[in-house]
């Protein structure tokens, strides 16, 4: 049952980014230019539009958390109603506001043109830059509610700490690699670019994350060759958890360095 929640949810979740994913692009699309004009009207219409996808996240995950911890205490526990301002804008992002983040795609553009680089290309680059930010953003949003749920509903039912689950075998090679990692309570689970990792709850008689990621892993592997491709047992050697100023814990890869662009692509980075 367990197993079903967690694929309930993330689907939820999925289709959450989906539809923000599709709703920032027609505005990108639709922007008169991208001078001053077409970035106030690009502001005017993100920043609401990602305020109430990361609200709806964290309903959702506050909601799968007390779904799941329900089932493994045998008990009702009830979702606690997370405030937004917690699990919003700049409140992810170590004090950023999102009309300073959501500048970046244009400055991106700008930096490309004075690199003589072709119009079109630079604006393809800001739009790349701006999708991969709304994507971490809204995983923020779903680590960040997770961490308050969890450390909130789960100290009195027993739970000592959560594994990462991965939602799907076309998930970052990371996080298949961390899905065994095991986390305390009040940690904020790690993210890398483009993750859409969730959590499952262990207490110290239950442990359903890894039935979960078998059976993300078995759905995917029917429609792919991409399972078993990296030994999650080997993650402790590979992975290495790194702070990041502005997003927190991000997973890279041991020895790699922290802005290359195997880890960190220029659209999660900070200094625009
Ligand atoms: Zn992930």
């Amino acid at each position: 049952m367990t197993t079903a929640l967690a694929v309930r949810a993330s689907a939820a979740v999925a289709a959450v980014r989906t539809r923000t994913t599709q709703t920032a692009q027609a505005v990108w699309l639709g922007l008169p230019d991208y001078s001053d004009d077409g970035l106030a009207a690009w502001l005017d219409q993100i920043v609401p539009l990602m305020a109430a996808s990361q609200q709806t996240i964290a309903t959702l995950t506050d909601l799968y958390i007390a779904q799941i911890l329900s089932e493994m205490a045998g008990r009702r526990v009830q979702p606690l109603g997370i405030p937004a301002e917690k699990v919003t804008g700049a409140a992810l992002r170590n004090g950023v506001t999102p009309e300073i983040e959501y500048e970046r795609p244009f400055k991106e553009i700008w930096y490309q043109l004075s690199q003589d680089v072709e119009f079109s290309q630079a604006v393809g680059l800001g739009e790349q830059r701006a999708l991969s930010m709304i994507a971490t953003d809204l995983q923020l949003a779903r680590t960040h509610s997770s961490r308050i749920a969890l450390s909130e509903s789960g100290p009195q039912l027993g739970v000592v700490g959560y594994r990462r689950i991965v939602s799907s075998a076309r998930s970052c090679q990371l996080c298949q690699i961390a899905a065994t990692q095991r986390y305390h309570i009040a940690e904020l689970m790690p993210i890398h670019n483009n993750c859409t990792c969730g959590v499952s709850p262990i207490t110290a008689e239950k442990d359903p994350g890894q039935r979960i990621d078998k059976a993300f892993l078995h759905e995917e592997a029917q429609a792919s060759d991409v399972s078993g491709k990296f030994s999650p047992y080997y993650g402790n050697h590979i992975l290495e958890v790194r702070e990041h100023g502005e997003l927190g814990p991000v997973l890279t890869v041991r020895g790699q360095s922290f802005r290359g662009p195997a880890d960190i692509p220029s659209a999660a980075e900070t200094d625009a």
